[in-house]
């Protein structure tokens, strides 16, 4: 058996020892006589299972009691609409931060449902910062801020949570989450799809204050309202039950393999510098992103050179390195290095760049 390095940004490599434990699980789980998969989603053993998942996420990231955390399914791509008709029902008004695709996604599927705004944009330079804001960059009167905390297609992060003042908080996590600790108690909601760096695809997740739940617009479909699975612990219908077997054996992982979110942080970290210090002593390569806004998990650079980009990818794709090309909207490549990837990947995606670097100049 051969394993490559998978750069994909979602679905996403998933932890050698998570695949091995369910590997190990498959067909009798825990004495049970059956694999996950097959066990009904009311029964005794999979409730354990999905209490664990939830239970192992709120230690892991230090969520308040206040918050409730559902296990959906839809994509984060339905919170772009189940945000607004659960949260915009206040004053109809929301105001959207476009960073990227997906943040603009978020913004025309809100605009549907209300008198919605794009506060700061960075589509002028291909999204390759994250715009300046204080609270005076907001409505006073809007129900929340979305933002897209970090921008999987163009690389770039907030390092810091912006200022919005008394106005609510929300934000798609997709593509960071757990991948360093985050301040819950700063946002209204948080949501991510879990095939970045949490699990296999069929799950999002749905961190949100207790006061947010139960104000949704009537046309709001019952499976659309927050209400509905927090009042039936994510068991209002089938819920993704695999997908959250494999989060809680991700989450076993950050906790008791890494050491928790602080320790993810320092890999993560760590990883990161070594593509983006090559990035920046290379005279091929280089970064698209805005030093001080780059992401920990997405990294997209260019040569400049289209052909010189397609060859790489054919190269580094021969040698093990897979789903290295960049979106293209940005074009060139993109490594994204999520928790599952290990530091040595990216020692030898480095290694083998700097030697494309020194056959190609
Ligand atoms: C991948 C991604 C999405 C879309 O997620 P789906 O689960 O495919 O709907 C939304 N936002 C961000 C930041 C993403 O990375």
């Amino acid at each position: 058996m051969s394993r490559v390095y998978n750069f994909s940004a979602g679905p996403s490599m998933l932890p050698e020892a998570v695949l091995t434990k369910a590997a190990a699980e498959m067909l009798d789980y825990e004495g049970s006589g059956q694999s996950v998969m097959e066990m009904s989603h009311r029964s005794k053993v999979y409730d354990s299972i999905i209490k664990e998942a939830e239970k192992l996420l709120r230690e892991v990231m230090q969520i308040p009691d206040n918050y409730k955390v559902l296990f959906l399914q839809g994509g984060a791509s339905s919170q772009f609409a189940m945000v607004p008709m659960n949260l915009m029902t206040k004053n109809g008004k929301a105001d959207y931060v476009l960073t990227g695709q997906w943040a603009t996604k978020a913004y025309k599927e809100a605009a549907r449902y209300g008198d919605v705004v794009a506060a700061a944009s960075s589509k002028d330079k291909t999204f390759s910062y994250i715009p300046k804001l204080d609270k005076s960059s907001f409505r006073p009167d809007a129900d929340y801020v979305h933002i897209c905390m970090n921008n999987t297609i163009y690389g770039t992060v907030y390092h810091e949570i912006p200022d919005t003042g008394d106005i609510p908080l929300v934000a798609d996590i997709s593509s960071c989450i757990l991948s360093k600790p985050i301040d819950v108690s700063k946002f209204a909601l948080l949501y991510a799809g879990a095939q970045k760096n949490m699990a296999p695809a069929g799950l999002t997740v749905v961190i949100v204050r207790e006061d947010f739940i139960g104000n949704a617009m009537d046309i709001t479909p019952t499976m659309f309202n927050y209400k509905t699975h927090a009042d039936n612990g994510s068991m209002f219908n089938t819920p993704p039950c695999y997908t959250i077997y494999i989060a809680k054996l991700v989450l076993e992982w950050i906790k008791n393999e890494i050491g928790g979110l602080e320790k993810m942080q320092e890999i993560n970290e760590k990883k990161a510098a070594v593509l983006y210090d090559y990035l920046d002593s290379s005279k091929l390569f280089k970064g698209t992103v805005v030093p001080e806004d780059r992401s920990l998990m997405n990294v997209p650079f260019v040569t400049g050179d289209e052909e010189l980009d397609a060859k790489f990818v054919k190269e580094a794709t021969a040698a093990g390195f897979v789903n290295i090309k960049g979106h293209r909207t940005v074009g060139g490549m993109r490594a994204s290095i999520y928790n599952a990837m290990p530091v040595e990947g990216v020692e030898k995606l480095v290694a083998f760049m700097k030697e494309f670097e020194e056959k190609n100049s």
